[in-house]
Formats: structure tokens, sequence, C-alpha cells
């Protein structure tokens, strides 16, 4: 036995390397995908730097965790991630985030809100089987088509979260009119509650500016149709001067309506964006292997806008 496994590793030129190497360095050749519970914990670990509270909760129920870091003077920035649910790694990309502002002080406050669909993500990690109603466990499976939540984007009215803001809602190039896995943008504005959570949160605070996490793409999209020539004069500006510190594409946003950062713009007229974090060749979900790369481009994101 022993013997012909010699041979075969001889045969095939296999080297004894390829059985050592992830035994050395196990996090970077092995990945592994964690459970909704592990992701929660990495959540709830930023209360070592500042306390974790609650901005809302899902449709079944599931908290929206956030936290503050910096002052409450000043300019206040919202930091907003993994609306959709494929795009985790935007929540954990938050947490790294957290954890390094704590670190030194800076004018100014930001808000971080982790996990804005946790109802999604859980699909996305746990597939179907917590979801406690036999009748919507079937339903999500009928409109995911698979028992592989891996890919799935919308939370679990099968709404996209992110067409569903009352900005020029229904005007989008991608939107659909049915449930579905991504671009649902529900039956009416607003009509979800994790949204009316981030509005209303996102009323009570009046930040400054915004910024909304996805994966992927490296590009950073600002401006909004209808938006006045001034503010987007400064956003363009702005956009430009994220794009020197992250290495990211500014796009000019078109065809695309109903998001967080289009309802900022419209509402609030707030220098608002959404960064496309992971280069495009990354396959969906992007995991937690890509963290690393995705701190450093974007650790002076916040920064940049707080200036
Ligand atoms: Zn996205």
């Amino acid at each position: 036995m022993k013997e012909g496994f010699t041979r075969y590793m001889k045969n095939h030129q296999v080297h004894w390397w390829i059985f050592i190497i992830p035994h050395l360095f196990p996090y970077e050749i092995i990945q592994y995908s964690m459970d909704y519970s592990e992701f929660e914990e990495r959540i709830k670990n930023v209360s070592a730097f500042s306390e974790v509270f609650i901005v809302g909760y899902s449709l079944l129920s599931q908290p929206i965790y956030a936290a503050h870091v910096g002052s409450y003077t000043g300019k206040q920035l919202i930091v907003q991630s993994a609306i959709h649910a494929r795009e985790y790694v935007t929540g954990l990309l938050g947490v790294e985030l957290t954890e390094y502002y704590a670190g030194f002080s800076f004018a100014g406050g930001i808000y971080f809100i982790y996990n804005s669909n946790p109802d999604g993500i859980r699909l996305v990690l746990d597939g179907s089987s917590w979801v406690g109603c036999q009748k919507l466990r079937d339903y999500l499976l009928s409109v995911n088509g698979s028992l592989d939540f891996s890919l799935y984007k919308a939370n679990a009215n099968a709404v996209d979260l992110n067409t569903n803001f009352d900005a020029k809602w229904g005007g989008g190039a991608q939107n659909v009119r049915c449930p579905a896995s991504e671009s649902f943008i529900g039956y009416y504005p607003m009509s979800e509650r994790e949204v009316n959570a981030l509005a209303s949160f996102t009323n009570t605070v009046k930040p400054y500016a915004t910024i909304s996490y996805h994966t992927k793409g490296q590009v950073i999209y600002y401006g909004f149709d209808g938006q006045n020539e001034n503010s987007l004069a400064r956003d363009d500006a702005i956009a430009y001067r994220l794009s020197a510190v992250t290495g990211y594409t500014p796009v000019l946003t078109a065809q695309s309506t109903g998001g967080y950062k289009d309802w900022c713009i419209e509402k609030f007229d707030i220098p608002s964006f959404t960064i496309e974090v992971g280069g495009a060749s990354l396959a969906h979900p992007i995991g937690e292997n890509a963290l690393p790369t995705l701190f450093e481009q974007n650790r002076n994101v916040p920064l940049t806008l707080l200036e």
C-alpha cells in the first residue's frame, strides 16, 4: 500500500510539498465558508472596540447590527454593508474598518451597519433549513430554483432591497417585477422592513455622507438621475478622491434606481457612493480570504469623506 502510494507519486510527478504546504498556511490555501452564527459572532466581537446596537429587524426578525466610532459631534458618516445577501464579505470589511478607526482619533464619527439584509445573508450561508415556516421555505426554494443559495441577493420576501427605496422606484434597466433571487423591486416602494429600518436610521442620524459597500468590480458609483449640477460636481470630485485612495474606477450611475445611495442623494442631497469591492475576476460570493486586500484598498475611504 505504502509502496504503491510512493510509486503513484513518482509516476504522476506528485511532490511531497503539495501535502506539506497546506498545513503551513491553512487559511490561505484551504477556504471554508462560515455559517451565519459565525458571521454574527464576528460582528458582535466589535463590542471590544465600540458598543454594538440594533438599528432594526429583518422580515424574519433577525437583528440588523451597527456600531459607532469617533465623535458624535462633527460630520457623521454612514457605512452600510451587505444589503445584497451574497455580498456578506462587505459586512466583515465593515468590522475590520471599525477596529481600525477605533484605534486613532479623527474629526467626526462613523456609523457602520454590518448586515443590512440578515435573512438573505443567512440563506446564503446556511441554506433554507432554518426558515421555520414550511410554506415560506418552499416559496424561497421555488424562487431560488435550488437548495444552493450561495448566489442569492434578495431578502426573505424575494425582494432586492437595493431596488426598493423610494428614489425613482421602478425606473431601473435591470428591474424585475416578479419575486426573484435578485432585481425584484417589490410591489411598491419602501415595502420591505429592512429598507424602512435603514431609512429611519438614516433620517435620525442625518449623515454628512454615506457609503454602500457591494461586490464586485472595483468601481465607485456616484451621482443620480435628476441630481442638481452643483451636487453632482461635488460628488464627481469626491469620487475621484476616493478613486485615488482605493485604485477603483469612478463611474457615473446610469439607469439604476431605488438604491440606498440613490435615496440618500434624492432625499438629503448628500454625497453618497456605492463602492463595489473585489476584482471583477473573483467569483461570487467573495469569501473572507479576500478581506486583507479589501481592507488595504478601503481603509482610507471613511477618512477621505470626513476630511
Ligand atoms: Zn450589490
